[in-house]
């Protein structure tokens, strides 16, 4: 397990991407779009109504030619207008969170789909906990926007153009005044936006930092119990807490200049409108109605106004999160190569140099050529780079140096690519069952195959428990559901395996966590997956190496030897010492020494 904390993360989408994404959401539900934008208008048209209203009961009571009965209609006009915008209000708003939710629900199964299409090796490097919190965190900011604000934004920003436009309309003088207060806003604005997008993916990396470092030290906590790691741990959680601290506090400051310059320019155009309006009264030039509508408009306009300063922020951060989302796509991307059909399935290593950490080979200089049908075995003390080579050969990492080609086709690009002929699977220890049906968890190998397919591969594996089940293929695993035992959980994804049909198998052979039943009957049904195929084994007991065509043995990163049981027998090298050792041992008849 690794516990590292400065790992690479996944790329981030480019703000052409983002740009790209948001058109996309709203083309891919573009009628409801309109039928939003259609009524946000008429609300803000009703909204309207009622300070001109009040503006009109001004005049005709100062002229003094009034009769109540026209008033009292006046007024309850502008009642009827205020009930009108608020059921319109009502109904854009449901439209826009209705349009935002399907949007979102688009996005998570996009996140989904393309988390999926990494290849393991890409989220090993990143880390978990950045993969993580894109899918959640990122995920949850960008849902609270698609929901809330986007519709609050769209709301706002509609109300404040026509409230412009209204105020021009009645008197262009006073609509100059309602402008003074937005170059202000714009150059406030200006200087956020310029600060914070920086500011935000910094938050957000800092935030995928915290969970990487606590969700790695919390599942690698016996490794930190047994070496005494804890103090180690807590001085790296606290380092990337300190940096998410940092982060944080510096987009807080950028709010901090914000929202106190915009307050000021909402209130200034208020304040200009009275007073010019005012004079302007004084001096005949406007009805005092007018000047009383106006005000009433800039008064209007603080909210929303506020509003979409308040949204800019939230949309800031949203961006962000929606490029690191979209980042996951661009990783998935980068992975999908179209490459060349392999020209056969032998498997070619040529100077093979690979390290985890650089500047430390844990593989140097290895030349490996298996042939198709053949049944290699890869022996060697613990560490030497057996589980590595097995890597490598599946194409879950690429050499740093040197090639490895099946076929003539680098294996990583055809791991990654959606070419299944050259397929090659590594087989672990690690069987996990999904949540879902049992069909789920097999067609996941082979989408598309049939009933009878499916049970063909279960049957090969030995599991002969199918029968039993309460549903067949469509018995449910999982949480409040049925749970597999190990034995059966290995069965399960062997067949997953068979059906993947691939040509070549990596098994690293480490059956000693079993208990001997269980492990004969895993035994078993992995004899009958292998049987034609390819097998390279990462041999932890040297009876399985014994019966290889080939034995490959590892040393500190080197094949040191290569060769048949017998040949390595006759050179009494290493492998030879290692038989006799195995050999000698008391233990040795009771795994199956050869007769
Ligand atoms: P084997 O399978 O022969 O036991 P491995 O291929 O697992 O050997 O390991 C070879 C070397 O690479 C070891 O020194 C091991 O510590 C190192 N190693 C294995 N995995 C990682 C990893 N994820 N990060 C860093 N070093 C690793």
């Amino acid at each position: 397990m690794s516990l590292t904390e400065d790992s690479a993360q996944l790329p981030v989408a480019d703000a052409a991407t983002v740009r790209r994404a948001c058109v996309d959401l709203v083309r891919s539900d573009l009628w409801a779009v309109v039928r939003a934008v259609l009524l946000v208008c008429l609300a803000a048209v009703s909204a309207l109504a009622g300070p001109w209203l009040l503006g009109r009961i001004v005049t005709e009571v100062q002229t003094g030619h009034a009769a109540v009965s026209r008033i009292d209609i006046l007024a309850s006009c502008a009642l009827i207008a205020a009930l009108a915008q608020l059921l319109l209000t009502r109904f854009a708003l449901n439209q826009a969170h209705r349009l935002g939710e399907r949007a979102l629900a688009r996005l998570r199964e996009e996140v989904v789909d393309r988390s999926l299409a990494l290849p393991a090796r890409i989220v090993a490097r990143a880390g978990k906990g950045d993969l993580l919190t894109r899918a959640s965190l990122d995920v949850t900011t960008v849902a609270t926007t698609l929901r809330d604000a986007l519709p609050g934004m769209a709301v706002a920003t509609i109300h404040a153009l026509f409230l412009y436009g209204a105020v021009f309309v009645l008197q262009p003088l006073l609509g100059l005044c309602a402008l003074v207060g937005l170059p202000l806003i714009a150059w406030a604005a200006r200087w956020y936006l310029v600060r914070a997008k920086t500011a935000y993916l910094a938050a957000g990396e800092a935030a995928s930092a915290v969970t990487e470092v606590v969700s790695s030290t919390a599942q690698g906590g016996r490794t930190v119990e047994v070496f005494g790691l804890g103090a180690q741990r807590v001085e790296a959680a606290d380092r990337s807490i300190d940096t998410a601290y940092r982060a944080a506090r510096r987009t807080l400051f950028l709010r901090s200049v914000l929202f106190p310059v915009t307050e000021f320019a909402h209130f200034l155009p208020m304040a200009l409108t009275l007073l010019v309006g005012g004079t302007a009264y004084l001096n005949g030039d406007v009805e005092l109605g007018v000047v009383v509508t106006c005000t009433l408009y800039m008064w209007q306009l603080v909210d929303p106004l506020d509003q979409v300063l308040a949204l800019v922020e939230q949309f800031q951060g949203s961006g962000a999160a929606l490029a690191r989302i979209k980042g996951i796509e661009a990783a998935a991307e980068a992975e999908t190569v179209h490459v060349p059909e392999p020209a056969g399935d032998g498997i070619e290593l040529k100077n093979v140099c690979y390290a985890y950490v650089d500047g430390h080979d844990v593989l140097t200089d290895v030349n490996l050529s298996v042939r198709p049908g053949e049944r290699l075995a890869l022996v060697g003390p613990s560490g030497a780079g057996k589980t590595t080579l097995g890597r490598l050969i599946a194409g879950m990492d690429t050499p740093r140096t040197g090639t490895a080609a099946v076929g003539g086709v680098p294996v990583a690009a055809l791991a990654a690519s959606d070419n299944l002929s050259g397929r090659i699977i590594m087989v672990t220890q690690e069987h996990h069952v999904f949540m879902g049906t049992l069909r789920d968890n097999l067609s996941m190998a082979a989408p598309g195959a049939e009933d009878d397919r499916l049970l063909a591969a279960l049957a090969l594996v030995g599991a002969d428990w199918v029968d039993e089940l309460p549903d067949g293929l469509d018995t449910r695993f999982g949480p409040g559901a049925l749970d597999l035992d190990a034995a059966r959980a290995q069965q399960l994804s062997l067949a997953r395996v068979e059906l993947a049909n691939p040509h070549t198998l990596i098994l690293d052979e480490a059956t000693a966590l079993l208990d001997p039943g269980t492990a004969r009957r895993a035994e078993q049904a992995m004899a009958a997956v292998r049987a034609d195929r390819t097998v390279i084994a990462i041999a932890h007991r040297l009876q399985s190496a014994h019966d290889a065509d080939r034995i490959a043995v590892v040393d500190a990163g080197r094949i040191v030897e290569l060769g048949s049981h017998d040949v390595l027998l006759a050179a009494n090298g290493a492998y030879a010492a290692l038989w006799r050792s195995w050999h000698g041992r008391p233990e040795a008849s009771d795994e199956g020494r050869p007769g």
